[in-house]
C-alpha cells in the first residue's frame, strides 16, 4: 500500500529507545505539546497567543512546511466557507490572524482589489498562503519535518503526571522525546481506500493527484484515460482540473448514486455551524445525534459546490455536441476492487441497478473516496489502555474535546477532528476551528491552575 499521507504511523518498534525513559526535569517539560500543525492547531496556537494564561507550547509535524492538502490544490478551486470562517473571526475579529489584516499585509492594494472580487470564497491557492502567513509567525513553536512515531505514559508519585512523546526528525534521522501534561492530537484524516484496492502507481487517493500527475502523467496532450471513483467536491474539483489540463483525455466519473447533489449551505441549515450549535448537538441523545448526521450530511460531507454543478454539466454537454467521445458519467456504480499493473489500471464495478459487474481498464483510477478519523488512534496505542471508548470505534470524548480517562492518569488528551458523533458536524471543517481552539486553550488554562493550587 502506498504511504499515507495523513495517519499517525504506528511505531513498528516499540523497543525504540533502548535506554529506559530518565525523567524530565520541570525545565524539560511543555504545558502543550501538539501533533500536527494544520489549521486545527495552528488556530489553537492564535488561542494560545490570545490567552492570558503563559503556556508554552511545540508543535510537531512531519510535512518540511506549512501546506494545506498540497494534493488537491489546484488553480481556481474555491474554498467551500466564506473567509470569514479564517483562523479567528469567528472568535475574535479584531485579531491581527484574520485574513483580512493578511490581505492588508500582502501588496499594496491587495485588500481593496479582494474587496473588489465581491465574493466571500477566495481560492484555496490564496487561503493556503493566508494560513502559511498565519503558520510563520509561530515558527519558533513548531518542529518541521517532525514525524510522531508513539506516546507513552510516565508514572508519578500518584499514577501517570506525564505524556512522553517520541518523533524522528525526517531529515536527520534521530529519535526524540518530548514531554508534556496536555497532548492535542490533529493529524487530520485518513484518506480512504475501499476494500479490494490495490493502490500503485496508477491507482491513487485522490489526495495525493497533483505529485502524481506530475510524476506519471507529464503530456499534457496525451488521450490518457483517468477513472474517477466518488461524487462528492473532491470527484468535482479533480474532473475540472484534468479537463483543464488534459483536454484530449478521456474522463469518466464513476458514482454510486443517480447524481452529484449540491452541498447544502442555505442559510436555515447552515446555523449548524453556529458556535452555540455545539453545546445544544452535545446535550442531545446519541441516537438523536445520529438522526441529525443522517439527514444533515449534505451540510458537511458529500455535497459540491452548488456554483460547479452547472460547469460541469456544461463540460458534457459540450462534449456531446462535438461527438459524445470523451466524457462519461457511471451512475449507480460501486468499485469493488482494482488491480494496479505497470502500465494500466484494473477496475472491477459493480453496477447496483442492473446487477452486472464490469472489468475496466483505463491509465488511471483516482479515489475521491473521502477521509475518515480511525479511532483508537494507533500512535496512541502506549496510552490506549488508559483512554475511555464509548463505542469500540469511538473515544469517549468531553465537551473540551479531552478523552476521559482512567483514575490516576493526569495528562489530558486532546482531539481534534475525531468528535463529530457528539460535537457536530463542525469537527471535521473549517467553521469553528477557532472556537474549539479556545475552548480547549481554556480547558488547559484550568487545568494548570488546578494543579498548581
Ligand atoms: C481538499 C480538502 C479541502 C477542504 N476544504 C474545506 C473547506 O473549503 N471548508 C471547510 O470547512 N473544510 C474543508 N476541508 C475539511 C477540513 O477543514 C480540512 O481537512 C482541515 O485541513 C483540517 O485541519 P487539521 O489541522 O485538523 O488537519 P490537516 O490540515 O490535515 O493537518 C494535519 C497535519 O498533521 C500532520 N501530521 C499527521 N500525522 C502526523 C504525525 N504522525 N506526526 C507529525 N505530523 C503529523 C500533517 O502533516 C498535517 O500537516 C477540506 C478538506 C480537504 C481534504
Amino acid at each position: 500500500m502506498a504511504e499515507d499521507p495523513a495517519a499517525i504511523p504506528v511505531a513498528t518498534d516499540h523497543h525504540y529507545k533502548e535506554e529506559p525513559t530518565v525523567l524530565p526535569s520541570e525545565l524539560e517539560i511543555r504545558d502543550v505539546v501538539g501533533i500536527g500543525f494544520g489549521p486545527s492547531n495552528l488556530a489553537v496556537a492564535i488561542a494560545l497567543e490570545e490567552c492570558d494564561a503563559p503556556l508554552d507550547a511545540l508543535f510537531l509535524d512531519r510535512k518540511p512546511g506549512f501546506a494545506w492538502h498540497p494534493g488537491l490544490m489546484f488553480p481556481g478551486a474555491e474554498m467551500q466557507v466564506s473567509f470569514t470562517k479564517d483562523l479567528i473571526t469567528m472568535r475574535n475579529p479584531r485579531s491581527r490572524y484574520t485574513f483580512l489584516n493578511y490581505l492588508a499585509e500582502q501588496s499594496e492594494g491587495r485588500l481593496g482589489r479582494f474587496i473588489n472580487l465581491r465574493t466571500f470564497y477566495p481560492t484555496r491557492v490564496e487561503f493556503n498562503d493566508y494560513y502559511a502567513w498565519a503558520a510563520g509567525q509561530f515558527e519558533d513553536r513548531v518542529r518541521w519535518n517532525t514525524e510522531v512515531l508513539a506516546v507513552t505514559a510516565l508514572p508519578g508519585e500518584h499514577g501517570t503526571e506525564l505524556l512522553e512523546v517520541v518523533s524522528r526528525d525526517q531529515v536527520t534521522g534521530e529519535t526524540f522525546s518530548t514531554f508534556t501534561r496536555n497532548l492535542l492530537i490533529a493529524p487530520g484524516g485518513t484518506p480512504h481506500v475501499p476494500d479490494g484496492t490495490e493502490l500503485g502507481e496508477r491507482v491513487f487517493h485522490a489526495s495525493e493527484t497533483r505529485e502524481r500527475l506530475a510524476r506519471s502523467f507529464n503530456n499534457p496532450t496525451a488521450p490518457y484515460h483517468f477513472n474517477i471513483v466518488g461524487s462528492g467536491q473532491t470527484s468535482a474539483d479533480v474532473f475540472m482540473h484534468l479537463r483543464r489540463s488534459y483536454p484530449n483525455a478521456r474522463i469518466t466519473t464513476n458514482i454510486r448514486g443517480f447524481a452529484m447533489r449540491p452541498e447544502d449551505d442555505t442559510h436555515f441549515v447552515n446555523e449548524l455551524f453556529l458556535p452555540e450549535f455545539t453545546d445544544w448537538f452535545h446535550g442531545q441523545d446519541e441516537k438523536f445525534r445520529q438522526k441529525i448526521i443522517d439527514e444533515y450530511g449534505l451540510a458537511a460531507h458529500t455535497g459540491v459546490s452548488y456554483d460547479l454543478i452547472p460547469q460541469i454539466y456544461r463540460e458534457y454537454y459540450e462534449d456531446q455536441v462535438a461527438g459524445g467521445r470523451v466524457l462519461a458519467l457511471h451512475r449507480f456504480t460501486e468499485l469493488v476492487g482494482v488491480r494496479a499493473d505497470a502500465d494500466r489500471a484494473t477496475a472491477t464495478y459493480a453496477h447496483l441497478d442492473s446487477g452486472e459487474t464490469s472489468l475496466v481498464e483505463s491509465d488511471a483510477v483516482i479515489l475521491a473516496t473521502g477521509y475518515r478519523y480511525p479511532m483508537p488512534i494507533p500512535a496512541l496505542s502506549g496510552i490506549n489502555d488508559n483512554l475511555h471508548m464509548e463505542t469500540p470505534q469511538r473515544y469517549a470524548i468531553r465537551r473540551d474535546y479531552s478523552v476521559e480517562s482512567v483514575e490516576g492518569f493526569e495528562p489530558k488528551v486532546f482531539l481534534q477532528g475525531f468528535a463529530e458523533a457528539t460535537h457536530g458536524f463542525s469537527e471535521v471543517l473549517l467553521s469553528l476551528m477557532p472556537v474549539r481552539a479556545a475552548e480547549i486553550v481554556r480547558s488547559i488554562a484550568e487545568h494548570r491552575s488546578v494543579e498548581a493550587r
